[in-house]
């Protein structure tokens, strides 16, 4: 089988029919699980709800995706999730991009995150059935760069309070702990002035040879973000991460230019127009759209070949569970050609533990794929019942019942 990678950017409905060889299947049956906020691992911060899917076939086949879900839209995406299951069921066969070309049909053209979430979660779930049938793991199906160990950095994000003390404790403790890159964001709910100061203790206490990212998680006002570029410039930040919002292609073009930092930018947004544009403006050095928001593994493959024509590198983003999205990140990272490290919630890892087996094994510096079908990961659905009861959300759709 020709790795999808080496495909042309437009791929052909047609000639991945023909490239498949697989049965083929239809779909007969989507859950959604809705997991309740969990206190993080490691005393740091809270593990955000997380919206899980499950699509089992008319052979019984089972595949697992997962929907990048910010605050209070979870059940909204769910949703969505059911209401693409239904329009899916007429989908003979179901592969990922047919259901693909219908949900862009749906969407027409107009997708927005919450969209491109639902959709995102189904087409991840197929491509874990693709993978399961034809026996390989998610990475070789999908690339011709295969690599078993992909490069990831810990996001040290939380919703608690911390000061420049008990940051720069984490960032060491996760340095202990093996990571060899951290990313801190010390605007948030912090001044100029105390941000700066954040980040060089955090630099003092990794030392000068771990990588630091810093996130500024869109300041309104540019000035903002220049004047902490400059202040921290001393401590080499890796990279800068959304110092304006991401649809501010001007503001970050000009950042870039300015500061000579590398920028990261493309969480929330979803749809190759943006990227293009992104790209069209030099913008970037480094695009993060979620791996589990884009809109689907095609989506995000042909972003990296966009990006990757210009020198830009894709680091998905990966504010999700640190099961089934995480392992759909580091089976597109280990398949793409230009892939920056991979996100890593080191608070979140603990959580997943409770009710996954995730298929890849975290040294720190790398995430090791085990080379197990599809996306690798096993879901033990009775925990995961436990841990959603919160949201009373697990529910299901089925073929029968759109008939
Ligand atoms: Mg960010």
């Amino acid at each position: 089988m020709q790795p999808l990678a080496d495909l042309p950017l437009v791929l052909s409905q047609s000639n991945l029919q023909a490239r498949a060889g697989l049965p083929e299947f239809t779909l007969a049956q989507v859950e959604t699980w809705i997991t309740a906020p969990a206190e993080g691992g490691e005393g740091w911060g809270e593990v955000k709800p997380c919206l899980l899917v499950r699509v089992t076939t008319n052979a019984g086949i089972a595949g697992w995706g997962e929907a990048f879900v910010l605050p209070c839209r979870e059940k909204a995406v769910a949703e969505i999730i059911h209401a693409l299951g239904q329009a899916s069921v007429s989908l003979q066969p179901a592969w990922p991009w047919v259901f693909r070309d219908m949900a862009l049909r749906i969407a027409s053209k107009h997708r927005g995150l919450d969209f491109s979430a639902a959709s995102s979660a189904l087409e991840m779930a197929l491509w874990d059935i693709y993978g399961k049938l034809a026996e390989e793991p998610l990475c070789k199906v999908l690339g011709g760069h295969t690599r078993r160990a992909v490069p990831v950095y810990a996001n040290i994000w939380s919703d608690m309070q911390w000061d420049a003390t008990s940051l720069a404790m984490r960032a060491s403790g996760l340095v202990a702990a093996g990571y060899t890159a951290v990313k801190v964001h010390p605007m948030l709910n912090h001044s100029v002035t105390e941000a700066v100061q954040a980040v060089a203790r955090v630099r003092a206490a990794i030392g000068d040879e771990i990588h630091l990212m810093v996130d500024l998680d869109t300041q309104d006002d540019p000035e903002t973000s220049l004047s902490v570029a400059e202040r921290i410039a001393s401590v080499r930040p890796y990279w800068f991460e959304e110092p304006v919002d991401g649809q501010d292609i001007e503001g970050l073009a000009r950042i870039r230019k300015t500061t000579g930092m590398r920028i990261v930018t493309g969480e929330k947004h979803c749809g190759l127009p943006h990227f293009r544009a992104v790209l069209t403006a030099g913008a970037a050095d480094i695009l993060n759209p979620d791996i589990a928001g884009l809109g689907g593994l095609l989506d995000m493959i042909e972003v990296a070949e966009l990006a990757n024509r210009q020198g830009v590198k894709v680091s998905p983003h990966c504010w999700n569970s640190m099961t089934v999205a995480a392992a759909a990140m580091l089976h597109v990272c280990a398949a793409i050609p230009n892939a920056e490290m991979a996100e890593i919630y080191p608070e979140y890892v603990e959580h997943g533990a409770r009710y996954a087996t995730t298929g890849f094994r975290l040294d720190g510096a790398h995430a090791h794929l085990s080379g197990r079908p599809g996306l690798g990961v096993d879901i033990d659905t009775n925990a995961l019942r436990d841990l959603s009861r919160h949201f009373r959300s697990s529910r299901l759709t089925t073929a029968r019942a759109t008939r």
